[in-house]
């Protein structure tokens, strides 16, 4: 069914239970229509399209400037994705498996009005505006109609706030989630979803419009107070790819991107940063030279190192803060004791098949890593490589970043002694209080 050489570029997926080489197929054979307003608020979905596998992307672009770029960096990504701009005469695009429609009110609100004349596809909007955003997926035509009749009785969609990227990308990556699990029949989600990035709040609710312009939460936007940060982020696969993105995009100054290892083949359906044309080079110098592109003034300094105990401390300290986008327990507990030890606080998350959790490790102010684990027996864990649906970290690493801008600009609220559990299944997000654990090896005062 598949080629030797598609079989190792999706194994992450294919060993995935759930998916297969029979579900990786039908990826191959599916098409998504995505509309967004421009190329920039189109690029992370796009990425995970096609990082994916999906077969043929349609863009539908109300602003259409530097699109080739993207395009280009789309096939790179993955040669088994096509990739054009939406056509109306173009029959293919309008029978896709899926569309995607994401953005403000004002542009969701101008593009649903249209949909009716087409033939029924299922549908995902997303509608986002300042750090929040909204996704519900309709998945027969009487439903969709309902909602656009109601979208259309709104009228306050010119006090909203333009989206910010964060949430935007967000945003569309959940919904690039959703299209999948059409394309393999895993169900889509069954209530809608709001969040706010900032006062981390995710919850389902019947009224999405009312969520959307409610402002009692009120902080100042913290990306501008960003241009003086040094971030360190360990790892530049999976979790790295999204968190070094959004961060270069969020303004920061530094970023540090410590791997030693280089680009495979199969990194490439969830490590966005990379491609087909960059395999076999350094993962931090294909990271570096992907971000320079996105923002020339970026500051990027490279470690192609292991982090071990003996240069830790001494590469840690050039930091304010440090993204752990790790794959293995030693590593996380490395990160969090010479963290605490330099008092440095810590975006940590993991990811496995179609789940993510995340949290936030602020040294002497909340819980550590070892406080959840205090000491796991890891030579009885297994190396072999473990199953991830390639948008599930994007979504991880995105909130690795957002906390991150939240952290070291104290605007909104963080997920210090909280967890964060992600169940794309059921399009669920589940915050969890947890507490110091008074004899932590690590932080523990006992
Ligand atoms: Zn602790």
């Amino acid at each position: 069914m598949l080629t030797k050489e598609q079989v190792n570029h999706y194994l992450r997926h294919i060993i995935i239970p759930q998916i297969g080489e029979k579900g990786q197929k039908k990826l191959l054979d599916s098409s998504a229509l995505i509309y967004c307003e421009n190329t920039e608020s189109l690029r992370i979905a796009a990425y995970y399209l096609s990082a994916s596998g999906t077969g043929k992307i349609y863009c539908y672009l109300e602003n259409k400037e530097g699109h080739e770029r993207l395009f280009d960096e789309i096939t790179d990504l993955n040669k088994d994705t096509e990739v054009s701009l939406y056509e109306e005469s173009n029959a293919a695009s309008n029978e896709a498996s899926y569309r995607i429609v994401t953005g403000s009110m004002i542009f969701v609100k101008q593009i649903t009005s249209q949909l009716s004349k087409n033939k029924f596809i299922p549908t995902i909007i997303s509608i986002s505006s300042s750090w929040k955003g909204s996704l519900q997926t309709f998945t027969n035509s009487e439903n969709l109609k309902e909602f656009i009749q109601s979208l259309n009785k709104v009228n306050y969609e010119n006090s909203l706030e333009s989206p910010n990227f964060f949430a935007n990308d967000f945003s569309a990556i959940l919904s690039v989630i959703e299209g999948i699990k059409i394309v393999l029949n895993l169900g889509v989600q069954k209530n809608k979803l709001f969040y706010n990035l900032l006062s981390m709040e995710f919850t389902e609710t019947a009224n999405i419009f009312e969520k959307l312009i409610d402002n009692s939460f009120d902080a100042p936007d913290p990306l501008p107070k960003l241009s003086q940060e040094k971030i360190l982020i360990v790892g530049a696969g999976g979790l790295g790819s999204p968190a070094a993105y959004a961060l270069t995009k969020a303004g920061i100054k530094t970023l540090g991107l410590l791997d030693l290892d280089f680009v495979e083949m199969s990194n490439l359906n969830r490590q966005v940063l990379h491609s087909f044309s960059r395999i076999g080079i350094a993962k931090v110098e294909s990271a570096k030279y992907l971000l320079k592109k996105i923002k020339p003034e970026i500051n990027i300094k490279t470690h192609q190192v292991e982090l071990t105990e003996s240069n830790a401390a001494e590469i840690i300290s050039q930091y304010s803060l440090v993204i752990a986008a790790v794959d293995n327990i030693e590593s996380r507990y490395l990160i969090n004791d010479s963290c605490f030890k330099l008092n440095i606080p810590v975006c940590e998350a993991g990811i496995l098949d179609f789940h993510g959790t995340a949290t936030t490790i602020i040294p002497k102010e909340g819980h550590c890593y070892r406080c959840l684990y205090p000491k796991i027996n890891t030579a009885a864990l297994s190396n072999l490589p473990q199953g991830v649906l390639g948008p599930i970290p994007g979504i991880m690493g995105y909130i690795e970043a957002a906390e991150a801008v939240k952290v070291l600009t104290k605007v909104g609220n963080t997920l210090k002694n909280k967890i964060i559990l992600f169940d794309s299944l059921d399009m669920d997000f589940n915050i969890i209080q947890v507490k110091n654990y008074p004899q932590c090896p690590t932080c523990g005062k006992l």
